[in-house]
């Protein structure tokens, strides 16, 4: 797999990196460059945000080359289409995506390269199976899959619970202890973790007794306004019911709080 550069270049160590969030949807979205002047990408932008970040953009006399989803999202709907539209950038999603959006898809070792910055590609299926990570020298976006203290719902858009075992703890969790993870949410207020962090304290990733893991199905439960926002988000995709794996009607039952129990062996 993809391994994380401990040292950065001097243009990493300088980088323009910008958090944004969305109050609305517990939203974080990401702004990269490698210099005032230069071009920039964005992971993760929320329609909603797409004036406040291009005129950031704007601010710090970037170009705007690239924006790049972690997965499809259900939660809001996605400014990709809306940036590709007005500053004509590229749009990039995983291989599995299935969103017409997207004009790069990208696999498991690909690199997304801007002027100075390069992220490498992870795909890391479970919370959705289109969901991917991306690494950035010292720092790894990882969408829904690992949340800070939590992880992302595998319950629909075709989740799955050993799909979502597998990327944190044969991929995400082999990366280095020290190296930052960005989600691409919080509804607790934090921003940043490391791996070495949330390997001891992410109540959802469970070592019970008897070599079991236990990773929720059910990340916690949905409320009217929510179930909203998710029709909403996957109308916008043009998401049919096969492809997302969610049931007809997205404002319908979604099989609740259920976990698997995942034998392991612990060294
Ligand atoms: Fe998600």
């Amino acid at each position: 797999m993809v391994g994380l550069r401990g040292v950065l270049t001097d243009t990493e160590a300088r980088m323009i990196f910008r958090q944004l969030f969305d109050s609305t949807s517990g939203t974080y979205s990401y702004l990269l460059a490698s210099r005032h002047g230069g071009e920039a990408l964005i992971i993760d932008p929320v329609l909603e945000r797409v004036d406040r970040w291009l005129q950031l953009v704007r601010e710090l006399d970037l170009r705007l080359v690239k924006a790049v989803d972690t997965h499809l999202h259900a939660d809001h709907v996605t400014g990709l289409g809306e940036l590709r539209d007005r500053t004509r950038c590229i749009t990039v999603m995983g291989e599995h995506s299935r969103a017409d959006v997207v004009s790069m898809r990208v696999a498991e070792g690909d690199r997304i390269e801007i002027e100075g910055l390069r992220l490498d590609v992870l795909y890391t299926p479970g919370h959705t199976d289109d969901s991917y990570s991306f690494l950035l020298a010292d720092r790894v976006f990882t969408g829904d899959t690992l949340l800070i203290r939590g992880t992302g719902r595998t319950d629909f858009q075709n989740g799955d619970p050993r799909a979502q075992y597998d990327s944190i703890f044969n991929k995400l969790m082999k990366l280095p202890d020290e190296t930052l993870v960005y989600p691409a949410h919080d509804y607790k207020g934090e921003t940043v973790s490391t791996i070495g962090e949330d390997k001891f304290f992410n109540p959802r990733i469970k070592v019970g007794c008897g070599s079991q893991i236990c990773l929720s199905r059910r990340g916690r439960h949905r409320g009217l306004e929510e179930r909203r926002r998710t029709a909403r988000a996957l109308r916008a995709w043009g998401s049919s019911s096969s492809s997302t794996g969610i049931s007809r009607d997205p404002l319908g039952s979604i099989d609740a709080g259920k976990s698997v129990q995942i034998p392991i062996q612990i060294a």
